[in-house]
């Protein structure tokens, strides 16, 4: 591949060395599992959590004789994602086989693509806190998974699972256009959210369904790239950020010395933070790549793409402008709540005909911060979108105060139940009856004569006084009708 270098030196991500600044180059290469109940050639289940060699067919155990059949749903799944990254569909695209040894690949191959991808350059958008960052996309192919050996089950014997064999892969590759742990961490995220938005893959890093190899190199700001080093198989973003930190300190101190950076495959230890050599440039493989006699090359019309591209669902980016520009959010809460399908879906239907600033507020502020405090996802959130929107109404009505709204809310997480119907039957109402505040105004200012006389010539004292009464009706009065009418009464207007 021609590399162009489309990103301008930015020396806040440099790295600092004795010699002088150096710049992180990273590409990413990502295995994303197709969220598709066959494997790739075969029609044998891909359920996770199985019992070793459950889901095998005789074409993922290589029987002799037995002939891959693609399965459409993952083409079909492939195209969909290649839309969702705005990518070039190559109507015409051709499998290989990728030749290796191993007991975990009964074939001696893999069915992968080579040259003829199914999907072209796309690009990937990143919001970071200063800047939008498009990291390029070089290609998306598509090709099945290897077995797994198993080592720690006896003592001198190692065990195949054929489980996830023949499992079809889309291996997404990113240009060379990160330049930070931070924006390759943003990278993987976006990418995963678009995949889980479209439902192409689950996403799940912990399941091994979607895993990172990072390649990274460093070079002076802006000069000749470096020689890169792969990090294979990293399956956490928090452990990305590591790898390439640790990584790319390990290449500047080698340079630094007057060294040179082998390239190599490397191993991201997660318990000791480094990466550590696995093979270098001489142990890799010849694959001799060639065309699978076994399988047509994979044609489709330009009809059938049109119709997949209608079908999409609006995905994040474009939901996000929506969400800044219909209900007028911030950017930064617009990003909190499209990062989900689930939770942009459930701040719509709280923010429906309401303030959707406030709506915003009460499921970014109060629910996600007490679900995340409890370590709960939205799907087992015991307050439900018409509750949250319930307490929402009851604010904008004035029936009820910021404050108490927090203890409604409290109840209905832990008790459930109507909230107006709550604050009806506990008496949780905001006094707006001005009789009735104006006697507890009397109260506190007959009860603090010298504080009277400061505030009438430092009016900032008017706060405590606010406070005295909020806290007097236990949070229940209006406080804007309480400052109003002190102001009056101390005689400040
Ligand atoms: P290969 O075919 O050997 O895997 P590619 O050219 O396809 O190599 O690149 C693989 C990955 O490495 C891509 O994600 C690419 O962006 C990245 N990459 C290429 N050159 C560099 C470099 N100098 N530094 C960091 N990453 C690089
Ligand atoms: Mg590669």
């Amino acid at each position: 591949m021609t590399i162009v270098d489309v990103r301008t030196p930015d020396p806040k991500k440099f790295i600092k060395g004795a010699t002088g600044d150096w710049e992180i180059v990273i590409g990413m290469e990502v295995h994303a599992q197709v969220s598709s109940e066959a494997k790739l050639f075969s029609g044998a289940s891909t359920e996770f959590g199985k019992d070793p060699n459950d889901n095998v067919s005789l074409v993922d155990a290589a029987m002799p004789g037995m002939l891959p059949v693609i399965n459409e749903e993952c083409v079909r799944q492939a195209i969909r994602t290649g839309l969702g990254l705005k990518a070039d569909i190559n109507l015409k695209s051709v499998f290989d086989r990728k030749n290796y040894f191993y007991p975990d690949l009964p074939q001696g191959y893999q069915i992968s693509q080579f040259k003829q991808p199914i999907v072209g350059e796309g690009k990937i958008l990143l919001d970071m806190s200063d800047e939008q960052v498009e990291i390029g996309v070089e290609r998306l192919h598509l090709e099945q998974d290897a077995g797994k050996s198993l080592h720690d089950q006896h003592p001198t014997m190692s065990f195949v699972d054929l489980n996830r064999s023949g499992v079809a892969l889309m291996e997404i590759v990113s240009k060379p256009d990160i330049r930070s742990s931070d924006e390759a961490k943003a990278y993987l995220g976006k990418l995963r959210t678009i995949l889980r938005y479209l439902g192409t893959c689950d996403g799940n890093m912990d399941q091994g369904s979607m895993r990172a190899d990072v390649n990274v190199s460093v070079r002076r700001p802006g000069g000749e790239f470096g020689t890169r080093c792969e990090i294979k198989n990293v399956n956490s973003i928090r452990f990305v950020g590591q790898a390439i930190e640790y990584e790319a300190r390990r290449q500047v101190a080698i340079l630094e010395d007057g060294g040179e950076i082998d390239q190599e495959t490397r191993l991201f230890d997660a318990v000791k933070g480094e990466t550590r050599s696995m093979r270098s440039k001489e142990e890799a493989h010849d694959y001799r790549y060639f065309p699978d006699p076994d399988l047509l090359p994979l044609e489709f019309t330009q009809t059938y793409v049109d119709e997949l591209a209608q079908d999409l669902p609006e995905l994040p980016d474009d939901k996000k402008n929506r969400f800044i520009n219909d209900y007028g959010l911030t950017a930064y809460d617009a990003d909190i709540l499209v990062v989900e399908r689930a939770s942009a879906d459930f701040f719509e239907e709280v923010a429906k005909g309401r303030d959707a600033k406030l709506a915003a507020n009460w499921v970014i502020n109060e629910l996600f911060g007490r679900l995340n405090k409890e370590g709960k996802d939205l799907s087992e959130s015991p307050v439900s979108a018409a509750q949250l929107g319930a307490i929402v109404d009851l604010i904008k009505e004035g029936v009820i105060s910021g404050k108490i709204a927090k203890d409604l809310f409290e109840i209905v997480w832990t008790e459930g139940g109507d909230p107006a119907k709550i604050v009806e039957d506990r008496g949780m109402k905001q006094v707006t009856d001005l009789g009735a505040i104006e006697a507890i105004v009397d109260e506190i200012i007959a009860a603090n004569p010298e504080k009277v006389e400061q505030a009438k010539a430092k009016p900032g004292l008017l706060g405590w006084f606010v406070g005295q009464v909020m806290k007097q009706s236990q949070g229940k009065a209006n406080p804007q009708a309480v400052s109003d009418m002190l102001k009056q009464k101390i005689g400040l207007e």
